[in-house]
Parts: C-alpha cells; sequence; structure tokens
C-alpha cells in the first residue's frame, strides 16, 4: 500500500490522453491586451434588451430554473419547434459532452473529420471511446470519407455546419446522404454553432432532419451571433427520447439566472441578429477579396460561411510569422499548429475599423516578406 501524501490517484487512461482545449488568447506572449479575433465572438456585442435583462435577473442567491422552460418556450416559438423536443445547456460545449456520454463508453468509436471542432475529440475520450478523424476534403467536411470511417462500433457522429476551425459548410443533400448512409442506432449529432450567420436562403437542413429522425440532434449556441459567450447557454434539439437522456445526465441547474434571462431577452431581439449576421456577410467578403489578392504572396482564404476566415500561408510568409505580425500590432488571432494547421491562422470578423486595421497589417507583412 503507498501512502505519499504527494501522489495523486491515477485518472482513468482515457482522461490521461486528453490534450486540454486551448482557448483563443486575449495577450500577448508578453503580457499586453490585444483585439481578440481569436474566439469568434460578436464584436457587435450583444443585444440592448440582453443587457438590460442582465442587470435586472433574479437574485443570484436563488438557483435558476432547473427547467430553462420560459429559454426553451422561446426558442421553440422561434425555430417552430416543441418545447419538449428542446433541451438547454451550458453552452452547447455541454450538451456536445453530453451527447457523446450518453451513446458512447469505452469499446465504442466517436467519428468527425479532420479539421473539425476540438471539443469533439475531448467529449469522445471523455466517455472512454476511441475517437476516429476521417479525412477531409480541401479543409472541408467529407461526407464520402466519413461513410467510409463507420464500422459496427460507431455510436456517434459529429458535423459542425459550418465547421470550426475551417468556415467551411456542407450543403442540405450531403447532410442528408450522410444521415441516410447511418444506421438508425448510431447518433448524428449536426453542431450549427454558426448556423444564424448562413443567408436567409441557406439552411443545411438539419432542424428538418431531427424532426423527421429519431437518430439526430442539432445544437445551437447564444455564444457566437446573439454575442452571449460569457454567459454559457446552448441548446439542443431532437427527439423527446434523445432530449429524456440528455436531461438525465446534465447539471440540474446547468444555466443560470442570468444566462436564462439574457437569453430569453435575445431570443426576442432579431434585429440585433439580422444587424449582426449583415454585419459579417460585408465585412467577411471584403476581407476574402483582399485576402485573395494577396495570393501572389501565397496567401488563401478556406471559403467561410461563419463570422472568421482561416487563411492558409502558402507563400515566403508563414502563418505564424503573420499571428507573430498581428500580436505585434494589436491583434489576437487564432494560429493552429496544435490542430494539424501550421499553415493556417484563423481570424474572427472584427468590428469594420479592426478590420481596416488587419488587412493592413497583413498587406505590409506579405509585401515585406518577399
Ligand atoms: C463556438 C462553438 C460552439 C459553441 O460553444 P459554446 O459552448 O456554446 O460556447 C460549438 N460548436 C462549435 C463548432 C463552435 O465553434
Amino acid at each position: 500500500m503507498s501512502n505519499n501524501p504527494n501522489k495523486a490517484p491515477a485518472p482513468k487512461p482515457w482522461i490521461n490522453a486528453i490534450h486540454a482545449y486551448v482557448p483563443g488568447k486575449a495577450k500577448s506572449d508578453d503580457g499586453r491586451e490585444l483585439v481578440k479575433l481569436s474566439a469568434n465572438e460578436n464584436p457587435l456585442g450583444c443585444s440592448a434588451a440582453a443587457m438590460a435583462a442582465l442587470a435586472v435577473a433574479k437574485s443570484p442567491a436563488a438557483y435558476p430554473d432547473p427547467d430553462s422552460a420560459s429559454l426553451r418556450e422561446a426558442i421553440g416559438g422561434l425555430h417552430t419547434i416543441d418545447p419538449a423536443r428542446i433541451v438547454c445547456g451550458t453552452g452547447s460545449d455541454e450538451l456536445l459532452n453530453l451527447a457523446a456520454q450518453a451513446y458512447a463508453g469505452p469499446g465504442d468509436e466517436v467519428l468527425f473529420s479532420n479539421f473539425s471542432f476540438a471539443v469533439y475529440e475531448i467529449a469522445a475520450r471523455r466517455c472512454g471511446a476511441v475517437p476516429i478523424i476521417a479525412p477531409d476534403k480541401d479543409y472541408g467536411t467529407d461526407v464520402d470519407a466519413l461513410i467510409e470511417n463507420l464500422s459496427g462500433k460507431t455510436r456517434v457522429v459529429f458535423v459542425a455546419n459550418p465547421n470550426n476551425p475551417t468556415g467551411t459548410y456542407l450543403p442540405e443533400d450531403e447532410v442528408a446522404r450522410l444521415h441516410a448512409a447511418l444506421p438508425s442506432d448510431v447518433l448524428l449529432v449536426v453542431d450549427q454553432a454558426y448556423a444564424e450567420y448562413l443567408g436567409e436562403d441557406e439552411d443545411d437542413g438539419g432542424l428538418e432532419l431531427c424532426a423527421a429522425h429519431a437518430n439526430v440532434l442539432v445544437t445551437r449556441t447564444f455564444s457566437k451571433i446573439y454575442g452571449l459567450a460569457g454567459e454559457r447557454i446552448g441548446w439542443a434539439t431532437g427527439h423527446p427520447d434523445l432530449i429524456a437522456s440528455l436531461n438525465r445526465i446534465r447539471g440540474p441547474f446547468n444555466v443560470t439566472n442570468h444566462g436564462q434571462a439574457a437569453a430569453l431577452a435575445a431570443v426576442g431581439d432579431q434585429a440585433f441578429v439580422h444587424a449582426s449576421r449583415d454585419h459579417n456577410t460585408k465585412e467577411l467578403e471584403r476581407f476574402v477579396s483582399v485576402v485573395e489578392s494577396l495570393g501572389n504572396h501565397g496567401l488563401r482564404p478556406v471559403p467561410s460561411k461563419a463570422n472568421f476566415l482561416l487563411i492558409l500561408f502558402e507563400g515566403s510568409l508563414t502563418a505564424e510569422q503573420a499571428y507573430n505580425g498581428l500580436a505585434e500590432r494589436g491583434y489576437a488571432t487564432r494560429w493552429l499548429p496544435g490542430a494539424g494547421l501550421p499553415h493556417g491562422l484563423r481570424i474572427t470578423i472584427g468590428t469594420s475599423e479592426q478590420m481596416d486595421e488587419v488587412l493592413q497589417i497583413l498587406r505590409d507583412l506579405a509585401e515585406g516578406s518577399k
């Protein structure tokens, strides 16, 4: 028997195999505050109605509504979903983890694409399952590769659409084709964290798919277009049996008083959502065209439908140099060597003034590196 007071118990081996999530930075390596274009936050902040709701939310001494009932009703009203088919979470991160935990365990496989959301691998490993990473196609999700990597052990398939960190998008027929290839006992999770940034007439069909099929879960978040990342609110919808499973294992008071109040007010202010999308569409388009104009310096934008752009550096200016050059001039961006993208820099769409500056810095760096 060991009696060493300095020796902590060994965690399960699959927990030891996890590389902790690396959040986007807000400070330079030498400690300076930077403009944070590294975490896909909304540069316009959040709805004024949500700010007002935060100021008058229920006392922090009182536990929140464990069922987020009013919020679920409002989300259901906005998206025409029965609130019984909705569960709210501490960000959609909680719900992604719960989906893996509820349907996969040791020996099972959780499948997702190369260059997709970093949380999927953590969610898979947390419950002892084996993450299976299908090859991408031009940095986007490849449905054929996902299908080829299905096995008898596959229990959960994650697809982020639009995808993070690449911004790529899988159209409705491709999502449907993937779903059609899955046995009914495999759960498809369509992570629509950036869905509100799509054009009015664009829809990957995830919500209809999960209304019609008991093995599809769609997740959404208030962290991105709603600008409430700090309050940690997400939601998921699907068959009532899926929702019941997640309800069994979620934190009983998983959305705070402030979170529920702010999200409820935010749902009621769709004008803010539209303004945020319009801003993003306009600035993303301008960003892409400037990056394309630097193609002779080896910069290449990956087509994005989200609130960020992944730029590939394939010339003499490296992604690392661009990352450091932007940080020197005040901007935090996301360099992604740990995600297999040492040649990629993900930059969140900021305010128009911030984008003016970022574009000028990129021009200077590209032209200075000849
Ligand atoms: C940001 C993001 C989320 C949302 O995380 P929250 O926990 O809701 O803040 C989920 N999925 C993807 C792909 C994301 O980029």
